[in-house]
């Protein structure tokens, strides 16, 4: 079923506004009394039928509103470094049907691409990616892609637990790491094609995240997210 985010809720109604009412009318060309799901964006999620479609704007009646079931119990930010162009894309789309919460770019010494401001352009484009694949994999929410930041400024302190992906972590895996401790709220950050300085792990370190390995291969910086996000939740998910 085609699911729409929408912001505009009343009793027994919803509106959606913006690029999906072309999609809805012309792409899906739903008509009235159409079943649709709408969500709300906060992880709430509700049955609605196409009431009234105009040019600008599309009017639903809605059901009663439900919790979403398909958001996870843990809320996993992927701190990612900028890897070469175009992957970016894949990582939001993959991480984001894996249950990532959030996204933000990284500048690290060995990353190829160095952004440079203004941001947004990029920013908005990475945005649709999260919004489209929220909207194909039925998330309560759409998965927010901060600006870029430097490493050396990532701010770890909002997390239970922080783990770096680190290639040359050959003691903790990852599971062993998740076992020890799992908080609600968790950061993970990988590397760029280059891989981390030794002076990037101390910084992240003395930040309170901890190393873990992902395995003996190595793996490409936009699988290692993807890879790490599925064994989280693996471990966590019931
Ligand atoms: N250039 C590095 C090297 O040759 O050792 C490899 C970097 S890897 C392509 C990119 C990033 O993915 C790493 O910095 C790390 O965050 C993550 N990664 C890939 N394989 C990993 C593994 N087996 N264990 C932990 N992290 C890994």
């Amino acid at each position: 079923m085609h699911r729409f985010f929408t912001n505009e809720i009343q009793t027994g109604r919803a509106v959606v506004r913006g690029d999906d009412v072309k999609h809805i009318a012309k792409v899906l060309r739903l008509k009235r009394g159409d079943a649709v799901q709408l969500c709300d964006g906060c992880g709430n999620e509700c049955d609605a039928a196409v009431s009234e479609i105009l040019s600008d704007a599309v009017t639903f009646e809605t059901a009663p509103w439900r919790r979403a079931n398909t958001e996870p119990d843990v809320s996993v930010t992927l701190f990612q470094c900028l890897p070469k162009a175009g992957k970016m894309e894949t990582i939001i789309q993959k991480c984001v049907e894996l249950g990532a919460c959030a996204f933000v770019p990284v500048q690290s010494e060995r990353c190829v691409v160095v952004l440079k401001p203004p941001y947004e352009g990029r920013i908005e484009r990475w945005q649709r990616v999260s919004e489209e694949a929220a909207k194909q994999s039925r998330r309560g929410v759409i998965p927010k892609v901060s600006l870029p930041v430097a490493l050396d400024k990532l701010d770890l302190a909002p997390f239970d637990t922080a783990l770096v992906a680190y290639e040359n972590e050959h003691a903790v895996s990852l599971k062993a790491a998740l076992r020890e401790d799992c908080g609600r709220r968790v950061a993970i950050v990988i590397g760029p094609e280059g891989g981390f300085s030794e002076a990037e792990i101390a910084k992240l370190s003395a930040k309170g995240a901890r190393t873990v390995t992902l395995g003996t291969r190595i793996l490409r910086t936009e699988t290692a997210g993807m890879a790490m996000l599925a064994q989280i939740m693996y471990e966590v998910e019931p």
